[in-house]
């Protein structure tokens, strides 16, 4: 975008416009997670998380700041609280929190509380259990510990190619895999199963950020995706801007924005992932503005 240069010069500035998409900030599960852990941080007890609480490390420094610390285990936690984080955990895991006498805050995200209610109904129902999902996705941990001992955990097309043939088959997601491989998924197990039931536990609240990434993509060569690199639906978003074609570049805060990313630009689309404040999107935005814009030449 060309723009009048202000003051005391007599050409025009390049500088680039940064385009937000229509979907950014928080989803209501990282909200929801992040206030409980503060609330809980205000009461002068040890708090701790059971992991980190959403895959952002702003936030967990933002917590840590306020004495929350991350444990790996409840065995870690002597006293206090334990705040359980959005991606959920195995039954035996809230068990162990409560037989150590330690106080639980579950913020368990209430989509994922809802697909494992859906994964232990189909293993209760004699379904296997079949998971859109990245095997060791916390998420996925806690939501195969509902699905008996009879699943398949698959994450591309060349692993659900290969399930045998089967009598009875239940489909679920882990909430952030994108909705085109679930519909994929699900054709192709109606291929191989006999009887097949279904519940689409792919979150609406992701499945609108990618929607609002591909709309961005239409409008901009280069997109900057914010988010924790261990975010699987911050991810999914520079992977479905590459799948169209653009230069996605994904970091976790405006430090790692290179100039060459964004220098003779003339727009650049940028797009948080659930887990991504917003104040780090306008540091990013206004980062992306001072790189792409040319010195201005005096008069
Ligand atoms: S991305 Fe969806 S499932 Fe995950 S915490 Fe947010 S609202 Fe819940």
């Amino acid at each position: 975008m060309r723009r009048a240069c202000e003051t005391q010069c007599t050409t025009t500035l390049d500088v680039v416009e940064v385009l937000l998409a229509r979907e950014n900030g928080f989803c209501f599960g990282v909200k929801k997670a992040v206030e409980l852990t503060e609330a809980a941080a205000e009461t002068g007890r040890p708090v701790h998380n059971l992991g980190q609480v959403v895959h952002n490390p702003k936030i967990s420094q933002r917590l840590a700041a306020r004495g929350v610390k991350i444990i790996n285990d409840p065995a870690d936690a002597a006293e206090g609280i334990v705040v359980i984080r959005a991606h959920g955990v195995p039954p035996k895991v809230r068990e162990q929190i409560e037989q150590r006498g330690l106080e639980c805050i579950d913020a368990t995200c209430s989509l994922v509380l809802r697909a494992q209610r859906f994964t232990k109904q189909l293993a209760d129902e004699g379904y296997t259990v079949i998971l859109l999902g990245t095997p060791d996705h916390p998420e996925v941990v806690g939501l195969v510990a509902y699905a008996g001992d009879n699943y398949r955990i698959v994450e591309t097309e060349e692993q659900w190619k290969k399930l045998p043939k089967m009598k009875r088959a239940g489909v679920v997601s882990q909430s952030t895999q994108p909705p085109w491989a679930f519909t994929a998924l699900v054709a192709h197990v109606a291929t191989i199963a006999q009887e097949m039931k279904v519940y689409n536990t792919v979150c609406p609240v992701t499945v609108k950020r990618q929607v609002a990434a591909s709309e961005l993509a239409q409008q901009v060569k280069t997109i900057i995706v914010v988010g924790g690199k261990n975010s699987a639906n911050t991810r999914e978003l520079v992977n479905l801007a590459r799948m169209q074609g653009r230069d996605a570049y994904h970091i976790e805060d405006a430090k790692e924005l290179q100039p060459s990313w964004v220098r003779g630009q003339e727009r650049v689309g940028l797009i948080g992932g659930c887990s991504t404040p917003m104040d780090t999107l306008i540091e990013v935005k206004e980062r992306i503005e001072a790189l792409g814009s040319t010195e201005p030449v005096p008069a």
